[in-house]
């Protein structure tokens, strides 16, 4: 365990059991732990993160109700798997950080702890415990401030218990929405991000990917020409029906870019996405298409070949397309994923939206005023302005280089 200070100093990572939110909140911990602190990741036990990409941190398990309902299906809603969740883990969150307080040396520092915002049964353990905490937000600062809290049970009360609320977002992407929620709570607001692009540069080959990444498609990108391949890709959540499979399908054909699409298992209700496409479909696409369960994204994004990146709009695949200068095709499904769109179409205008049902005739028009037309290489310019910004935002001086000190400096003080 390292030093910080004078004293040992834990924090308590909770993140909830979605890749789009174990990502980011990892991120973070591998940031913090570059700077000092030793890094404890409480984790629900159905659904795990692969614990050898972090040597350094220490992963506890917590136990879950069997009957806990599952976000992958589809007939629960969302609410009530984040509730079940919640009330499930509250008891085995207590015990654990019981259990680690009375283990502490007396020269060690009560934990901090740094919880995801749908983790809301947190705030109650820490309030109980006279723990520091910190609220972690996966999505981007607009939906918090647009977002009504009845929607949102993590939001309600947080300024009892938070001493600061972190977003995976920088002030040059949602300066408006930053400032105003900065008027209205009275916590600190610390936009810190990309997160990714932040993580020292020996943690970029780590991943904490909860599905098997299929490098191959790096060998496949290697071949294509600059700027020319629409990486497709609809996060882990997001599902489709085998109608719009086929529009897809069907529209990338005709569009005749190269394309690398992701299609993970669960993707299509109910069937395995790859035995639905016909021989038809598998001829005319030849060599030009490459599909793949789970693609390592950032990398693909970062490619030289890749002009463009078809998205449900999650906000870390949006961050990390943003990051690398790449345009966008948004196809949000639910939530957050429309103000997104709303933003990297309207106010970034980085992006083209896919407005009504999955047709190959509109996909493919979309694609190509995207990948070839002149309003899609002012886009690419647009997007290539946003990276820069965001390189300097993480740079000594920058607004989230300078909020990743405010952070530090408030866990050091709490
Ligand atoms: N991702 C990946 N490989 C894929 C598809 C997605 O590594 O083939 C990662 C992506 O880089 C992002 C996360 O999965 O970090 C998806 O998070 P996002 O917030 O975009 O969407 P969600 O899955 O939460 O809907």
């Amino acid at each position: 365990m390292e030093k910080h200070g004078d004293g040992f100093h834990r924090l308590v990572l909770v993140p909830y059991l979605l890749q789009g939110h174990v990502t980011p909140l990892l991120q973070l911990g591998t940031i913090l732990h570059s700077r000092g602190f030793s890094i404890t990741v409480a984790h629900t036990k159905s659904y795990s993160p692969d614990t050898s990409s972090h040597p350094d941190f220490v992963f506890l398990p917590l136990p879950l109700d069997e009957s806990m309902p599952s976000i992958h299906n589809n007939s629960v809603d969302f609410v009530t798997v984040i509730t079940s969740l919640n009330s499930s883990c509250r008891v085995s969150l207590q015990e654990l950080l019981i259990e680690m307080i009375q283990k502490q040396e007396q020269h060690e520092r009560l934990p901090c702890i740094i919880y995801d915002s749908l983790m809301y049964s947190t705030k109650e353990v820490v309030h109980h415990l006279k723990l520091p905490s910190i609220m972690f937000d996966t999505s981007c600062a607009t939906f918090m401030r647009v977002c009504p809290e009845i929607q949102k049970p993590g939001y309600s009360s947080f300024q009892d218990t938070s001493s600061a609320i972190v977003f995976n977002s920088s002030d040059c992407l949602e300066r408006p929405s930053l400032t105003q929620l900065r008027q209205i709570y009275k916590v600190p607001i610390l936009p810190i991000g990309p997160l990714h692009k932040l993580a020292p540069a020996a943690s970029s080959s780590t991943t904490s990917s909860l599905i098997e990444e299929d490098k191959s498609c790096i060998a496949w990108l290697d071949k294509q020409t600059k700027n020319s391949v629409i990486y497709v890709s609809l996060g882990s959540i997001a599902s489709l029906d085998e109608k719009e499979l086929t529009e897809m399908a069907w529209g990338l054909a005709n569009s005749k870019q190269p394309f690398l699409w992701v299609l993970r298992p669960g993707s299509v209700h109910g069937s395995e996405a790859i035995a639905l496409f016909s021989n038809d479909f598998k001829e005319n696409i030849g060599e030009r298409g490459y599909i793949v369960k789970w693609a390592p994204q950032k990398q693909v994004l970062a490619h030289k070949a890749v002009g463009g990146f078809w998205s449900h709009c999650g906000w870390n695949s949006t961050i990390e397309s943003i990051s690398e200068g790449v345009p966008m095709i948004c196809r949000p499904f639910f939530g957050d994923q429309n103000i997104k769109t709303r933003y990297i179409s309207h106010v970034w205008r980085v992006g083209i939206e896919l407005e009504n049902d999955l047709q190959g005739e509109e996909i493919e028009r979309a694609i190509r005023r995207l990948m070839v037309e002149n309003e899609g290489e002012e886009m690419r310019q647009r997007a290539a302005d946003l990276k820069q910004q965001l390189e300097i935002s993480i740079q000594k001086g920058g607004p989230s280089y300078d909020s990743l000190n405010e952070l530090v400096e408030l866990i050091m003080s709490v």
